[in-house]
């Protein structure tokens, strides 16, 4: 049996603490926060999106450049193992559109509490209110953590403390301070998944919900990726599922001073000759009526003002005295909605962070440190980020597993 020291209650921290337990050794978790794994509370908007039932291979596509970083975790715990160790513990879980799995209760809550369950089961010492302030590292060897200004010492210590994002649920990236100090390299942390800031006023229209629109993100003026799905503007930003994808390359874009542009094509499925001839057909049949009543036909009537004010047109136009040009203005701007990015939103409402620990420091098929012995990483400190859909979860509870795993092994062969 080794003492092991586990540094974040988060889902990594837990699953490395829970299969360290099971496979014998003393374990020790701090957490910084009264509670353990807020963020996953609130996850997939509090039901917890913990996994995505997409085979392997379409799974590290969701992945950053590092996806491959992540091969021996996903083959030692995938999505069918967290759906099993869920059920195992007691919670249920749902599959939904997309290979989404989420808590069957719609309660991420549940998970916590199950997680918290299977702590106490497994004797598994854990110490809420406990930031750790420092790693103890002696002739390249991680030794314990110093919490609280006292020092305890360890076999290993497993560095599970998050990203950045949503700091209020404990993760403040103070991780990165404890890597950074035993010499690893951070790759600049950034917000991902994030909601973007354009240059146009878009309060009018903060209550729209678009779905099967096609967005396009174009960097100095070059299409750099494109997405198919649901859009809002809440809070005054272009928000909702495809956006956020598309803030994983728009965030460093924007942040390096390139010029970039979110572009939406509001009609998607209809080609520019096929929108056209019913555009045409539309002006015949209310020709008699304003503007906004045509608009209305192919927009939620709060954006067709928006839309309308765009192109200074004014809504009670009447059908009959809209030119071909104006006509050909509509059609052009429904395939092709322009709004330039100046910004993305900050830390306090980003999904996960991109960058972190490199990858290039870390054994993809232990977890363990390059560059000092027995210590371990896991979850999101580590420079791994995907889209939304339960990837991010997944990547989280396998690192914790596979740290667990191959410590144990490497006692084993001591
Ligand atoms: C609003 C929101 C919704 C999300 N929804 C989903 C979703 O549906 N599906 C999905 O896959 N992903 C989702 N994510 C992302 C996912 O929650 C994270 O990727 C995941 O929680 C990362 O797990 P982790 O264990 O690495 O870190 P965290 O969950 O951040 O846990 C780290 C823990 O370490 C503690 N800690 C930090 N520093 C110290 C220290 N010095 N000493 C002691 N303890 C410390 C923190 O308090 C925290 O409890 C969402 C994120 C947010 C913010």
């Amino acid at each position: 049996m080794k003492k092991v020291i586990v540094i974040g209650a988060g889902p990594a921290g837990l699953m490395a603490a829970i299969k360290l337990a099971e496979m014998g050794h003393k374990v020790t978790v701090f957490e910084s926060m009264p509670k353990i794994a807020r963020k996953l509370g609130i996850s997939g908007k509090g039901r917890g999106n913990i996994t995505n039932t997409c085979s392997y291979e379409e799974f590290l596509k969701h992945f950053n450049n590092n996806g491959r970083f992540l091969k021996t975790a996903f083959k030692s715990f995938f999505n069918v193992d967290l759906i099993n160790f869920f059920k195992s513990e007691g919670v249920n879980t749902i599959e939904e559109r997309g290979g989404r799995v989420f808590i069957a209760s719609g309660r991420a809550t549940d998970a916590i509490n199950a997680l918290h369950k299977a702590l106490i089961k497994r004797k598994i010492n854990l110490m809420v209110n406990s930031p750790v302030s420092e790693l103890i590292i002696n002739n390249g060897k991680c030794l314990g953590v110093v919490s609280n200004k006292s020092s305890y010492t360890a076999d290993a210590v497993i560095l599970a403390t998050g990203g950045k994002s949503y700091p209020a649920t404990g993760s403040t990236g103070y991780g990165y301070e404890l890597a950074k100090g035993c010499g690893h390299r951070i790759i600049e942390p950034l917000p991902s998944l994030v909601a973007l800031k354009c240059d146009i006023n878009l309060t009018l229209i903060e209550t729209v919900s678009l779905k099967n629109i096609r967005a396009e993100l174009r960097v100095d003026n070059k299409k750099l990726n494109e997405k198919f799905g649901e859009l809002n503007f809440a809070d005054g930003n272009l928000g909702g599922p495809i956006i956020l994808s598309l803030s994983r390359e728009a965030v460093p874009a924007i942040n390096s001073g390139k010029k970039c542009a979110i572009i939406l094509d509001l009609k998607p499925a209809l080609s520019l000759e096929k929108l056209d001839a019913r555009l045409l057909r539309d002006i015949e049949t209310k020709k008699h009526e304003n503007l906004l009543s045509l608009m209305r036909g192919f927009l939620p009537v709060e954006l067709c003002h928006f839309f309308l004010n765009n192109l200074s047109l004014s809504y009670k136009l009447k059908v009959a005295d809209l030119t071909k040009n104006m006509r050909m203005l509509i059609k052009n701007t429904l395939k092709e909605l322009n709004f330039n990015l100046v910004d993305y939103c900050k830390w306090e409402t980003a999904i996960v962070t991109s960058g972190g620990v490199s990858t290039k420091e870390i054994i993809p098929t232990t977890m363990e440190s390059k560059l000092v012995k027995n210590l371990y990483f896991c979850g999101e400190i580590i420079d791994i980020d995907a889209d939304t859909g339960g990837f991010n979860l997944q990547a989280a509870f396998s690192t914790g597993y596979l740290a667990a795993l191959s410590f144990n092994s490497k006692v084993d062969n001591i």
